[in-house]
């Protein structure tokens, strides 16, 4: 990393420890140059990324419609709350290891559409005959064959 002093592009790190709740590293820094030392800490990126609908408008990750849309779709369906909450924090964690600050809407719905295939067969054919487009439904009815051939 670059002095900010001097900016010569080559400094050495004379101490490395743990801060925060050892969600973050602090590091003393010496340039090699003027010998000026200054501090970084590094923490690992975790924000949610921003949803892009297909109008291309962008909006923040919001918990409450993603469950509210789950909700929805199990409405008087034999599925636990808990079970709400695991597929949920499964698309939380997708979203979080994606590493990217933009995740398309049809992404999450695809997501969604997984987490409902897994959990109940209504549900997720209430949800993709809302959800799909025109185009989709050939492919959506080659899946509903599938699930009743199991
Ligand atoms: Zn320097």
């Amino acid at each position: 990393m670059h002095c900010p002093f001097c900016k010569t592009p080559d400094t050495r790190v004379v101490d490395s420890r743990l801060g925060g709740d050892g969600d973050q590293v602090r590091r003393r820094r010496e340039c090699v140059e003027c010998n000026e030392r200054f501090t970084t800490y590094e923490t690992a990126e975790l924000n949610l990324p921003r949803i892009v609908k297909q109008d291309g408008t962008r909006q923040t990750y919001d918990e409450a419609k993603l469950r509210s849309g789950f909700t929805k779709a199990l409405e008087k369906r034999p599925v636990s709350d808990e079970k709400i909450e695991e597929s949920i924090s499964h698309i939380k964690h997708k979203l979080l290891s994606q590493g990217e600050r933009e995740v398309n809407a049809r992404t999450l719905g695809d997501w969604v559409m997984e987490e409902l295939q897994l959990l109940d067969h209504v549900a997720y054919i209430r949800f993709a005959s809302v959800y799909l487009s025109f185009e989709d439904v050939d492919a959506f009815r080659k899946t509903i064959e599938k699930l009743e051939q199991q």
